[in-house]
């Protein structure tokens, strides 16, 4: 049991100060003020220089493209996917995926993130990574096509599935992920969708991330990818939709209809020029909002922060509102609402039951200083260097800014190595 005590804690409808979190095994058994204890505790930490909170969801990433940042810059969405990316892709082997995977979590970790949607192929090598680090993740097994009906590859994403969904106590969930409906035919994504519904897992995809996506698609059916898919049936899976740039009023609809979950990775479509996702009016539809990072090399980093603040200018810039979207919101998105959206349902709140996924974040960092109001703090001023001490499914993972999983000095030198490589 660990006791974290004298903390200024966010639980989900207020803030405690000095208030104590206590865990048992890997979940939150208390979490409050005043208590008296009678348990012999393994660990106690004295909390009193910082904000406790639940750590960061980043809903959609591709954690291996750690080894690909800032090889590629400054040029748009398809360039950079048919003349860059794809072709180094194409050589990856699986022990450079977990190597990349490895340094990805590294950053993750250290900026607070406590869970990843990944998104990604080598995916047995991904959820090695995963196991040995103790994040919590959703694995999304990768599939294109341009057959209607492609079995092997389904049969081979089905049984990963089948070994890793619900595995490490819960820790690792596993999802189908067609990378999106320009690579994937209507007929195989269907065919996704409801293997998805027969399995119960959520499908992860990219939809309407640039305009050319939407123009394409309007010629060739008369309607967007997300009215087209909707015809046939795919949102009746849990669906978690990146990007969703360029939307009609029917395609939020549909979403908010089938109760799917939008990853927002403002970072990304601006650094690609994709675009600005209408924040606003997917507020206006009360879509449930996740937010993410996309991969390492279109955003440059994985800090979920970041993405976070950007959600909010953006929101508060294009509505010229600046009441849209206050702080505590944002929180609960890069939280609650993310975990929820893909396929956590007791994470993401610092509350009794719920996972024992905390972090803890210095309240003595001159960027945070004076330490006002803790939604404020977090959302408007947090650097990734401030997250102090990171404890995913009740086990400490970072403390003192000291990955104790893995490490961090050899990940670091082995993932250089690669690049040099990948790149000579
Ligand atoms: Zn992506």
């Amino acid at each position: 049991m660990i006791l974290i005590k004298n903390g200024t804690i966010i639980t989900e409808n207020e803030i405690i100060d000095k208030g104590d979190v206590v865990i048992d095994a890997s979940l939150i058994s208390y979490a409050g003020k005043g208590k008296q204890y009678k348990e012999k505790f393994d660990k106690i930490i004295d909390a009193s220089n910082f904000l406790v909170m639940p750590g960061f969801v980043n809903t959609h990433t591709h954690l291996a493209m750690t080894l690909m940042r800032g090889i590629s810059d400054d040029v748009p969405l398809q360039k950079w996917l048919n003349e860059i990316i794809f072709p180094i892709e194409a050589k990856l082997t699986g022990n450079e995926v977990y190597i990349g995977t490895l340094l990805a979590i590294v950053e993750s970790v250290k900026s607070g993130v406590t869970t990843v949607a990944d998104f990604y192929f080598h995916m047995e090598d991904v959820a090695k990574a995963v196991k040995e680090t103790g994040i919590r993740a959703n694995l999304g097994f990768g599939l294109a096509s341009k057959f209607d009906m492609d079995t092997l590859k389904l049969k081979i994403a089905e049984k990963f599935i089948e070994k890793y969904n619900n595995t490490e106590n819960g820790r690792i969930l596993a999802s189908f992920a067609p990378h999106a409906p320009y690579t994937c035919t209507l007929k195989f994504m269907k065919a996704i969708s409801e293997r998805a519904q027969k399995m119960n897992v959520i499908v992860h995809t990219h939809l309407h991330e640039t305009e050319k996506e939407i123009t394409d698609f309007k010629r060739k059916y008369g309607k967007t990818p997300i009215q087209k898919l909707e015809e046939l049936g795919f949102f009746k899976a849990k669906v978690n939709a990146a990007h969703c740039v360029y939307m009609e009023d029917t395609d939020y609809k549909i979403l908010k209809e089938n109760n799917s979950g939008v990853a927002l990775n403002p970072q990304s479509n601006l650094k690609l020029g994709s675009g600005i996702p209408n924040i606003p009016k997917m507020i206006e539809y009360n879509l449930n909002l996740g937010i993410g990072t996309d991969g390492a090399s279109s955003n440059n980093n994985l800090a979920l922060i970041e993405d976070m603040r950007l959600t909010s200018f953006l929101a508060k810039g294009v509505s010229k509102n600046p009441e849209l979207l206050p702080a505590k919101k944002l929180v609960e998105m890069a939280t609650m609402t993310g975990a929820k959206n893909i396929g956590f349902e007791n994470v993401g709140v610092i509350k009794e039951g719920y996972k024992a996924d905390i972090i803890l974040i210095d309240k003595n960092a001159p960027n945070l200083t004076p330490f006002t109001d803790p939604y404020s703090m977090v959302v408007y001023s947090m650097e990734p260097g401030n997250v102090d001490t990171v404890i995913i499914d009740g086990k400490i993972v970072m403390e003192n800014r000291e990955i104790l999983t893995i490490d961090e000095e050899e990940v670091k030198k082995e993932a250089a190595k690669l690049v040099k490589k990948l790149l000579g």
